[in-house]
């Protein structure tokens, strides 16, 4: 069964505060909420090297070669990354 990283929208208890994996079948519904403390969790898309902070997911992006465009000057940009 596929493992799922799943991380606590806010609050949390200690378990999903920082996220938590669990194997789910491909059939079962997305958790909704922590098991344990019934915190509302989402599901984090899974990035083994990199763990799955939101800055993590930007770095991910500039590295996957998406670029943030400077602006130089009127109709003139750079590309930062
Ligand atoms: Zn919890």
């Amino acid at each position: 069964m596929p493992l799922y990283v799943y991380e606590a929208k806010e609050g949390g208890c200690a378990r999903c505060r920082n996220g938590f994996e669990i194997s789910q079948s491909l059939k079962e519904p997305k958790l909704e909420k922590c098991p344990d403390c019934g915190a509302p969790v989402m599901r984090v898309i899974q990035a083994p090297a990199l763990g799955h902070s939101r800055t993590d997911l930007n770095y991910r992006a500039k590295r996957a070669g998406f670029h943030a465009l400077k602006r130089v000057q009127k109709g003139e940009y750079e590309k930062l990354y």
